[in-house]
């Protein structure tokens, strides 16, 4: 799922979680500074292309938090959010589970 927005945009934790991956080194070529977090119950996102990553792998978030900034950093054409979500091995479409984690209607 992609999220256009400004390069520097802060993005929030969907759901509260654990930080299982926060590569800001340029180890990811395509998938640039990357951002995963488990959030338990099977349930993983990972955050492609940040231009920051404001927390660190072993961090706990809470839903609502501040966890990195949209950029476009690896392989895209331009600054967003890139947002997959996985279910244990399947993936998912975040917006069919948007409205379980962001109650306000709000995403991230
Ligand atoms: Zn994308």
């Amino acid at each position: 799922m992609d999220i256009a927005a400004p390069n520097g945009t802060p993005f929030v934790a969907p759901a509260d979680g654990v930080v299982t991956l926060a590569a800001a080194e340029d180890v990811f070529t395509l998938e640039g500074h990357l951002l995963m977090i488990d959030h338990g119950m099977g349930l993983n996102s990972a955050f492609l292309h940040c231009s920051e990553l404001l927390v660190r792998e072993g961090d706990v978030v809470k839903q609502g938090q501040i966890i990195g900034k949209v950029g476009a950093t690896g392989r895209a054409s331009g600054p967003h959010l890139h947002w997959g979500m996985k279910w244990n091995s399947a993936r998912i479409d975040p917006k069919l589970v948007i409205s379980a984690v962001s109650p306000s209607g709000n995403g991230p």
